[in-house]
């Protein structure tokens, strides 16, 4: 039995039928095509988006061009209010848009969606960009700093959690003045247009938000090759991060990078195992192990390693999975590219040599043949220098590494390439002391796995995984550039 999934359906106000927001316009793509967006879970199409270009990212940098100058000069209280209204119009549709998410993304429900969450923190911070006062070398003059926007900005955000990712940067980009134009992915446009929708009926004047629909490879790209984006964001794998930041390169624009993660779950002899397994066997399976933040190396004290990793393979046995819109833990991975990719990657770790605890493939029975399924999958004896302990998987895989004591724990904590972030569990303060400092992370939690949830807390990555911060208070000011003033009075 198929079940339609629940969420907005034809004719809802949230959903925009292939159109994409060019200075408050809804409108197709220059080139007139379109790109079907899949329901993950059974392969049929749920909607059509623009296949948007060059063309209509040059047109959508000119609309926020044209709508800049009246946006910075809203005062910075009336730009945080519009903010807080949008925050309230996602809050009235929080469950649709939800829902929406769901359907093309393909993970059962998380919860209240943070979207408005996010929103209002920034909305906050809008009127708190200040600037500085200086001292000057004689009495007549005055110096001070203005922190201003950088003009029109661009963002290319990625599948895993659209919404998130959408106010992520466009919050703080116009709440410090800017006008933006973003792609969303093009596995996942359709909640990013509704959120833009709301955007617009929370009276953000036209052309402030500009949303280019289209593949990264088009689109994406034409994004930070245009000479008039004056600061530019990704978020995305590291690949695509090096490209974003070579077109960067050619027009010295600045940039700020989220990228891919292979976050240690370190696990000390005395930790808490009752919070533990079930935080972190959450932590890979949630968005089908889909979230640059999970958890996917076990590295665990030899003295209880047994333990942990015979109940980690029975707190994973429990996930359920199927269509998010069934009772179910996990849905399936995004595409058909993501799942050959994530098989290819339990193949890999039987031949690599890790034994292969739980999962190992495509769960069997007919409900899974249509979507892009697999099993919640635990490998044990990872060797730190096999490939799925050095690369991100992105799906339900985690791998379990034994060590010596304490010093080996950190020195494969630290490993790999990435830095995005680490958890270490241990009831011991020193210990949690040493790691909080040790980790190579840009967040660092000490018994959670996804992070303990820190209100404004800066989010980035060390290493290969990214540069800049989202989220925090800084967030704002990261959208802003400095200018030194200094002013000399006549007749002082
Ligand atoms: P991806 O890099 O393939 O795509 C991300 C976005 O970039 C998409 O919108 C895509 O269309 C676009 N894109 C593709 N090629 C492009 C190009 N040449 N120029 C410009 N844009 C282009 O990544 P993905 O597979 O969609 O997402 C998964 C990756 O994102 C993982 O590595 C994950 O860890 C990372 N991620 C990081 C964070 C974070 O906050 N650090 C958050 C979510 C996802």
């Amino acid at each position: 039995m198929t079940i339609a999934p629940p969420g907005p359906q034809a004719g809802s106000p949230l959903l925009i039928d292939d159109a994409q927001l060019i200075g408050g316009d809804w409108v197709p793509a220059a080139g007139g095509q379109t790109i079907d967006v899949i329901n993950p879970a059974t392969g049929e199409v749920l909607g059509r988006v623009p296949r948007g270009g060059a063309d209509d990212v040059d047109a959508a940098v000119r609309a926020a061009e044209a709508a800049f100058p009246a946006w910075r000069d809203t005062n910075a209280t009336a730009r945080g209010a519009l903010i807080t209204r949008w925050a309230q119009l996602i809050d009235q549709h929080a469950t649709e848009l939800d829902q929406l998410e769901s359907q093309e993304v393909g993970r059962p429900s998380w919860g209240p969606p943070p979207m408005s969450r996010i929103l209002n923190f920034i909305a906050g911070q809008a009127d708190k960009v200040q600037g500085v006062t200086l001292p000057t070398y004689t009495p007549d003059a005055i110096g001070l700093t203005l922190r201003e926007p950088y003009g029109v900005v661009g963002a290319v955000i990625p599948w895993n959690a659209p919404a998130p990712m959408f106010v992520n940067d466009v919050g703080p980009a116009i709440a410090a003045g800017n006008t933006i134009v973003i792609k969303p992915a093009e596995d996942a446009p359709l909640t990013a247009l509704a959120l833009a929708k709301l955007a617009l009926e929370a009276g953000i004047p036209p052309g402030v938000v500009n949303v280019v629909t289209g593949y990264g490879h088009e689109a994406g790209a034409a994004i930070p090759a245009h000479p008039r984006i004056r600061r530019m964001s990704f978020t995305g794998s590291p690949d695509t991060g090096a490209l974003v930041m070579a077109a960067c390169a050619q027009n010295l624009t600045p940039l700020h990078l989220e990228l891919g993660g292979k976050s240690p779950q370190v696990i000390l002899a005395g930790a808490d195992l009752d919070a533990a397994i079930p935080a972190i066997a959450m932590g890979i399976t949630m968005n089908t192990g889909q979230i640059c933040a999970a958890g996917s190396r076990v590295v665990v004290e030899r003295s209880i390693h047994a333990e942990v990793v015979q109940r980690l393979a029975e707190q994973m046995s429990k996930v359920k999975v199927g269509p998010w819109y069934e009772q179910v833990n996990m849905g399936p991975l995004i595409n058909g590219k993501q799942h050959e990719r994530v098989l290819k990657y339990m193949q890999l770790g039987q031949e690599e040599g890790a034994d292969l605890v739980l999962g190992g493939g495509r769960p069997s029975g007919e409900q899974y043949e249509r979507g892009f399924f697999v099993e919640p999958t635990l490998f044990d004896n990872v060797d730190p220098a096999m490939r799925i302990h050095q690369e991100e998987i992105f799906g339900p895989v985690l791998g379990v590494t034994p060590v010596a004591d304490e010093a080996e724990a950190l020195a494969v904590a630290n490993g790999t390439d990435y830095g995005l972030v680490a958890s270490v569990w241990t009831n011991d303060v020193g210990q949690a002391v040493r790691f909080a400092r040790g980790l190579q992370a840009g967040q660092v939690a000490v018994n959670a796995a996804l992070g303990a949830g820190v209100i404004g807390g800066p989010f980035g990555g060390y290493k290969r995984s990214g540069f800049g911060r989202t989220m925090g208070a800084d967030a704002v000011l990261d959208y802003t550039q400095v200018k030194t003033v200094s002013l000399r009075g006549t007749g002082v």
